[in-house]
């Protein structure tokens, strides 16, 4: 990871929580179980994911699984104290070494939400074409602009990008999944079959790309899948239907709170 604006903001941030006195604050806060901690990655270095795990459990935090959060809130229990949930989107390569890895050494339940089609299909994830074509100046629309086209008209361009820059794969492969998923701290759900943006898509292609993605993962895996993972975090009501429809316990989006009862 080189250094970025983002870096760098990230770092004036952290300084600022840890002068004001806010970090201890919130931290007291998690420990009387007044809320849990959600945290969710992408695509991070094994070393970034690892201190993670470790300033986590250096500073007194519990890891639960998904599985336990839903629980938490369906029997409206208590929240124990200090607890935090780490989910990974996407379903990327090196999340085998870089996440599943760590997770098994530190024993800390981890979900990944994996979109089928780039495992299934192989290649890059489709905002990297779309990144590569405006970098060699194919296209002059940017990857935020796409996430706002209709889904049908974002999957042609991006279909003859593909055929015109060859990317190499991106995803972890479906066998790689499945032996993750033979750990005993990584489980997956749902993130889509195609990752579109769910509320881009008409009806159909939303529902379809709710189902279709549990029924796959389900096969790879011969077990149920539980939960789900908006695609950029977006959803509608609709997509709550359809979520409820196809089986599921619970979704993830990307509001950034803390999860309270
Ligand atoms: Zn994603």
């Amino acid at each position: 990871m080189g250094i970025s604006i983002r870096n760098i903001a990230a770092y004036f941030f952290s300084t600022y929580l840890l002068a004001s006195g806010k970090l201890r604050k919130l931290k007291a806060a998690a420990a009387r179980g007044e809320f849990i901690i959600s945290v969710y990655f992408h695509d991070p270095s094994r070393e970034l994911f690892e201190s993670c795990v470790r300033w986590f459990q250096q500073h007194g935090f519990q890891f639960i699984s998904v599985q336990e959060l839903v629980d938490l809130l369906r029997q409206s229990k208590p929240f124990p104290p200090s607890a935090v949930v780490f989910t990974v989107d996407d379903g990327w390569k090196n999340n085998r070494t870089n996440i599943a890895g760590i997770a098994e050494k530190y024993k800390v339940p981890v979900t990944i939400f994996a979109s089928t089609d780039p495992v299934e299909k192989g290649g890059a994830f489709w905002w990297s074409y779309a990144a590569k074509a405006a970098q060699k100046g194919l296209i002059t629309e940017t990857v935020s602009g796409l996430k706002k086209w209709p889904d049908t008209e974002r999957k042609i361009l991006i279909s003859k990008l593909a055929e015109t820059i060859p990317l190499q794969r991106e995803a972890m492969t479906i066998a790689e999944i499945q032996e993750i998923a033979k750990g005993n701290f990584v489980q997956f759900g749902s993130h889509t079959v195609t990752h579109p943006i769910l509320t881009t898509c008409s009806d159909l292609q939303s529902e379809l790309e709710i189902k279709d993605s549990k029924t796959t993962l389900q096969n790879w895996l011969q077990k149920e899948v539980h939960f789900f993972a908006y695609p950029n975090g977006l959803f509608t009501q609709r997509e709550i239907n359809y979520l409820h429809h196809s089986g599921y316990d619970a979704a993830f989006t990307t509001v950034p709170v803390y999860i309270t009862p």
